[in-house]
């Protein structure tokens, strides 16, 4: 029986952050009042122009195949957008339209790594990068990074962690789980360590959209030539446009390590759906004020939440500036315990905080660091206060052992 299953399928495991929406989706199906904070999607509506956008597409009938990597118009959609918001300029063979941008990402493995290769991963990471690169015969090289530094990349540990065998180095900003947003100084550093080794940057920018407190976001590719030739920059619709489900993500890199994705994709899904690549057309040029009002949306619940974390004694949660989600550190519970059940990692937490207080979040160890755990604010703040009254009670029965 173990033959069945190829070595490679043996070495990852399901997402762990759609495993726990699962579970809690089920109890809430069989009547138990969850709080939800595992999402990692927006609480919106795709919103209507949009929609309609899909169903006219659907109604003139283009429903056919289109060509693997995405229509023109969508690309050159694409192409204006990297022009408008990121400083870039494409042509159309340095664009893919893929299945989301987790498939983007994945062609991209699948292009640029050999076996044994290894990929430079900043941890807490966002949980498929490490599979995606075991998944393709390489080897995931973390790098560590502090909350005392708000989870930046620091330069020594950057550079002693490339091998001869450096690939390449993922870079996610703003960052799932962390919620924090990369700086021009770091993405600098980050920029003289691929350029210095040769390697290539996968900069995975799908929260671009959601920053907050005057952030701007800016593309790693778009410090200079130098470093566009070396990056392939991955974004998609799912999380601005409140699209999870339409599947639409994209990348833009050098001309080459496209086709060779595109060829990827041609044997394996073949072209995203052909009419949600129309609405993504109407999302991209249609208007934007919708961003606006989720993001100021998002901006509340987010101030909101961090204000209420760090009111509960043992929880301390960083500020952040992007994405929905909020990293708090949860340490200061560990090796405490309540009627005979001891927490001792973020595992125990969650599970304790999702049996005993109905609430359900992600644990720390999913991203590579045990001393946190991931809550998502893409819930209503009336939920929000649900939620951390009932983590500040259960976490206020936990005691230390004497
Ligand atoms: N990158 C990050 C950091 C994400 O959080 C997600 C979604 N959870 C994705 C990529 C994938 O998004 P998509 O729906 O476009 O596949």
């Amino acid at each position: 029986m173990s033959d069945m299953i190829s070595d490679r399928a043996k070495r990852i495991k399901p997402s762990p952050t759609l495993a726990m929406d699962a579970k809690a989706k089920a109890m809430k199906a069989t009547g138990v009042d969850i709080v939800n904070f595992g999402v990692g999607e927006p609480d919106f509506d795709t919103p209507d122009n949009i929609k309609d956008a899909a169903i006219k597409a659907l109604q003139e009938g283009f429903t056919k195949y289109t060509p693997v990597g995405g229509i023109d118009l969508l690309k050159d959609t694409i192409i204006e957008k990297f022009q408008r918001d990121n400083n870039l300029n494409y042509s159309r063979e340095e664009i893919i339209v893929s299945c989301g941008a987790k498939h983007s990402l994945y062609n991209i493995a699948q292009a640029l790594l050999n076996p044994g290769d290894e990929v430079i991963i900043p941890s807490p990471y966002w949980v498929s990068y490490p599979d995606q690169v075991l998944l393709n015969d390489a080897i995931p090289v973390f790098v560590k990074t502090y909350e005392s530094d708000s989870f930046m990349v620091r330069q020594e540990a950057l550079n002693s962690s490339v091998t001869k065998k450096t690939k390449a180095l993922i870079l996610n900003t703003p960052s799932n789980p962390t919620g924090l947003t990369y700086d021009k100084e770091t993405l600098e550093i980050i920029a003289d360590v691929v350029l210095k080794h040769n390697i290539f940057v996968i900069s995975d920018e799908i929260y671009e959209k959601l920053t907050y407190d005057g952030f701007k976001h800016v593309s790693i590719a778009s410090l200079d030539n130098e470093i566009k030739a070396r990056t392939i920059v991955v974004n998609g619709l799912s999380k601005a446009y409140a699209m999870t489900g339409w599947r639409i993500g994209y990348a833009a890199g050098p001309k080459e390590i496209i086709k060779a994705m595109t060829n990827i994709q041609s044997q394996s899904t073949s072209n995203p759906t052909s009419i949600a690549q129309k609405a993504a057309v109407e999302a991209l040029k249609g208007p934007q004020d919708f961003i606006t009002a989720m993001r100021d949306e998002f901006d509340r619940r987010r101030k909101f939440l961090i204000g209420e974390l760090n009111s509960v004694p043992g929880i301390s949660c960083l500020s952040p500036t992007g994405a929905f989600y909020a990293f708090p550190n949860m340490s200061k519970l560990y090796e405490k315990s309540t009627d005979g059940r001891h927490i001792s990692s973020s595992s125990d937490l969650a599970l304790y905080l999702l049996e005993e207080a109905k609430v359900a979040l992600v644990p720390g160890e999913a991203f590579g660091d045990d001393f946190y755990i991931r809550l998502s604010y893409a819930t209503s703040i009336d939920e929000i206060k649900k939620g951390i009254n009932r983590i500040r009670e259960a976490v206020g029965k936990l005691k230390r052992r004497d």
